[in-house]
């Protein structure tokens, strides 16, 4: 039987092709995925929990192969990153957000997730200004997703490139907060906007306490350093609930809306906001 689930090898028998095989072969389909047109965009929005408007969406890619169907990038994206294919990928990635964002979203600001091997690619921020430009699309809408992780490799030098692209008007926001390992001396030092607090946490908000704490006190944590507070993986009412008495500012998650494609993803989530 084949195993399903987005991060594993679906559409390969177990036992038939060994892991490595199939991660060569994965590699190998990734170096003409674009070309091919094989990649596409889900947008999932992210909600003010003061006003209930939509603040920006959430750019995530998706993968559908030939013979194999869809690929989460969950999987792909680290062998696009460990084999070096990932900057056509997220060139494309940021060139279709601001397209489809312009084309179908009333040019609602956008966020894309970056990888590390993209934002230490030689001339990342003069690369992403000039595909802004190109298709029109003001850098004060555009957010960029890091993760701690990215930024501990290569200290100096993702510091000099995010306050460059702080300079010129594009938003940043720290992803998966709470799981990597040196959270608040990067806070301090990192000219971030936004906190992304990972979805561990607000998945067991409802009945563990210590997931409770940690969500507070980064809630706290960011309004006393003016950065906004976006809980991620949001699935409930009764985590929404929570959040919303601790004051968070921004949700996002499958109670408002799954990722999807520009054409059908919702374009307001009030009526959710309401309950
Ligand atoms: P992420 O940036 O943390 O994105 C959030 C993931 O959680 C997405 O999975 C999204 O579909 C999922 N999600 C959102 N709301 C909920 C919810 O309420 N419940 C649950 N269970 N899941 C929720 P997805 O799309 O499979 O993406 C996985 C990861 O792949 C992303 O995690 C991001 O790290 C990476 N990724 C996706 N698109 C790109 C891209 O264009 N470039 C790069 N470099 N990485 C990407
Ligand atoms: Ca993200
Ligand atoms: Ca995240
Ligand atoms: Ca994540």
């Amino acid at each position: 039987a084949k195993r399903q689930g987005r991060n594993t090898f679906a559409g390969f028998e177990p036992g038939m092709d060994t892991e490595l095989k199939v991660r060569r072969e994965l590699e190998a389909d990734l170096a003409s995925v674009v070309e091919r047109g094989e990649l596409s965009l889900c947008f999932q929005p992210r909600v003010s929990m003061s006003s209930g408007a939509i603040i920006c969406y959430e750019a995530l890619v998706r993968w559908e192969h030939p013979e194999r169907g869809q690929i989460g990038p969950g999987l792909f994206i680290p062998i696009a990153e460990q084999s070096g294919r990932i900057d056509a990928i997220g060139n494309w990635v940021i060139r279709e957000a601001c397209r489809l964002s312009l084309s179908k979203l009333s040019g609602a600001p956008v966020s894309v997730n970056v990888s590390g091997h993209q934002l230490r690619s030689r001339g990342f921020v003069e690369n992403v200004l000039q595909m802004l430009k190109d298709c029109d699309f003001p850098p004060e809408r555009f957010e960029i997703e890091l993760t701690e992780s990215i930024l501990v490799e290569d200290r100096d030098r993702s510091l000099a490139t995010l306050k460059a692209l702080k300079r010129s008007g594009i938003r940043l926001a720290l992803d998966d907060f709470g799981t990597g390992y040196s959270s608040l001396s990067y806070l301090r030092a990192f000219p971030f906007d936004t906190i992304k607090i990972d979805r561990s946490f607000i998945m067991n908000l409802a009945n563990d306490n210590s997931s409770l704490a940690i969500a507070e006190a980064v809630i706290n944590l960011g309004r006393a350093l003016k950065l906004t507070i976006v809980a991620e993986g949001v699935e409930t009412v009764e985590q929404l609930t929570i959040l919303s008495s601790r004051r968070c500012d921004e949700v996002q998650g499958y109670l408002f809306s799954r990722p999807l494609p520009a054409d059908v993803v919702p374009q307001t989530v009030e009526s959710q906001l309401a309950v």
